[in-house]
């Protein structure tokens, strides 16, 4: 693979890189305690494209603090409607400063450029303004209860929010834990995954300079075992909200329970996509391979599963073949190139374990699947035909470009493999037959369903799921919920 980095030595994003990168704690750019540092590589290339201060339990208890001061201070106090001009300000720099931060999260994470500017930006951005205009409209009832006193309710910021994000969306998936946080009036400690720090370290910067006041928004970079951990087990952190994998999910729940901390947990999913004879192919089969290889399979609601129906299964797995092979591997700073690579070599060799797994347990390998020649964790989108319900390869996640295409005969089939899963994250739908897809629609088990499309998502509409997909919901006014708390008020009128 060409190398990314030389893109353009003269970009804004390049000029940012050459600085030291610091913590951001209490509005201001800090190395940390221990003076330690990390590196960042560009996937693409395999090269260090960063050194980031690499913080540690002391310097969560700083950020921590900070965080409480600003809470009990001028972001509690503020007028809510100055609070969102403030986050409309912090948008308007984002868009002045597009270029970079694309560029940055390209460099960082491997995303193709193209995509970044078709969905993860302005979804970030979307996510944001949308949750800027939420931040004066916050409020309670008055619920009657008799005549002798006025009884009503209010909400009020949970406090203090420790955010922990992922590496597949650093940008869009940190906003959406940011925006409706600091829109309730909560302060945040952000800890971004110790691969793509970088976005949510520069967007941390434009916060201050659009005004958001010291120790409303800190972020700790580092490895989660310390920093993550650290927050989670912080008995002044009032609420974690994460996403990530089942596993760390897991341990974060019991670590909150030290201080009974409110949860949120958007995990993993291994989604069925379910393909019935008469749907449009066409259509069909080309979200299939977008829902699966967009973003290299590194996608929370990737349809992982392909369930196709016996008298389309052979079309729809050429079809899925024919996607594959015609997807453009390369450069992400490429505008033309649509797949990436995948963020690490961890991940690349998890990916590639899985292909021998699937090989092993007797599903047929249709394309793909190999690790291209050359600098860079590329693999060729796989495709496997004749998977079984039971294997693992159509049970576990494998986060990355490998979709399982299974066979299914009737309606009652397709739902059994579809809910047989430990996830429950999405699912798509596609058939000409309305009272079908809305049976369907009604019985999977699944935070979200796609009908005759797949993968849309928008910051209007609830997203989450139960089981190892997680537990409560982000988007929408569920995420003011989550970051507020009712309080009763009962006053006496006879006094
Ligand atoms: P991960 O769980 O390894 O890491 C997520 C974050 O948690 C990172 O910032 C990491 O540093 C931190 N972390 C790691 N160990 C920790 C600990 N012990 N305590 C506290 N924090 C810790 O997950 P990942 O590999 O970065 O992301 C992939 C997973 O995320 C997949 O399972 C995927 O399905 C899921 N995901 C879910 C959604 C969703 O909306 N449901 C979206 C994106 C990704």
């Amino acid at each position: 693979m060409s190398t990314a980095y030389d893109y353009d030595r003269e970009s804004s994003a390049a000029a940012y890189l050459a600085r030291p990168l610091q913590l951001l704690i209490d509005g201001r750019q800090v190395p940390s305690l221990s003076g330690r540092t990390f590196k960042s590589l560009n996937p693409a290339t395999e090269e260090v494209i960063a050194t980031i201060a690499e913080g540690n339990a002391a310097d969560v208890d700083r950020a921590v603090a900070a965080a409480r001061r600003a809470f009990e201070g001028p972001w509690r106090t503020m007028r809510a409607a100055e609070r969102g001009d403030i986050l409309l300000r912090w948008a308007q720099l984002l868009r002045d400063h597009a270029d970079e931060i694309v560029e940055l999260e390209s460099l960082d994470a491997g995303k193709p450029i193209a995509a970044i500017l078709r969905q993860d930006l302005p979804a970030a951005l979307d996510t944001l303004t949308y949750y800027a205009g939420w931040a004066d409209k916050i409020s309670g009832d008055v619920i009657s209860t008799r005549d002798d006193a006025l009884t009503y309710t209010v909400r009020e910021p949970v406090g203090v929010v420790a955010a922990i994000v992922p590496w597949n969306f650093p940008l869009m998936i940190g906003m959406w834990k940011l925006a409706p946080a600091l829109a309730c009036g909560c302060t945040v400690v952000m800890k971004p995954a110790e691969l793509t720090s970088l976005s949510a370290l520069r967007i941390g910067e434009l916060a201050l300079e659009a005004g958001l006041p010291s120790g409303v928004l800190n972020i700790v970079t580092g490895p989660g075992r310390t920093v993550g951990e650290a927050l989670v087990n912080h008995p002044d952190v009032d609420k974690v909200t994460f996403t990530g994998s089942p596993g760390v999910g897991r341990g974060i729940m019991k670590g909150a329970a030290g201080n009974f901390k409110r949860v949120s947990l958007e995990l993993g999913g291994k989604s069925a996509n379910v393909i019935f004879d008469d749907a449009d192919l066409d259509a069909a089969s080309k979200a299939a391979a977008s829902g699966i290889f967009f973003n290299t399979g590194q996608v929370c609601s990737a349809g992982s599963r392909v369930l196709a129906q016996e008298g389309v299964y052979d079309e729809v797995v050429a079809r899925l073949a024919a996607r594959a092979n015609a997807l453009r591997i390369g450069d992400p700073l490429d505008r033309a190139t649509s797949l990436g690579p995948v963020i690490s070599e961890r991940q690349m060799q998890t990916i590639l374990d899985y292909v021998d797994i699937g090989q092993k347990e007797g599903a047929s390998l249709v394309t793909g699947g190999e690790r291209a020649a050359g600098r860079g964790y590329f693999i060729s989108p796989a495709v496997f035909a004749g998977v079984t319900h039971e294997m693992r390869i159509s049970q576990e996640e494998i986060f990355g470009p490998v979709v399982s295409v299974i066979k299914f005969t009737d309606e009652a089939d397709a739902l059994r493999i579809a809910n047989g899963t430990a996830y429950s994250l999405a699912a798509g739908v596609w058939s000409r037959d309305m009272g079908r897809v809305q049976r369907f629609a009604k019985r999977v088990r699944a935070g979200t369903v796609w009908i005759n499309t797949y993968g849309y998502t928008d910051v209007r509409l609830p997203w989450g799921g139960d089981r190892d997909s997680g537990l409560g919901r982000e988007h929408g006014t569920a995420a003011l919920e989550n970051f507020t708390e009712p309080k009763s008020i009962w006053m006496n009128l006879n006094v």
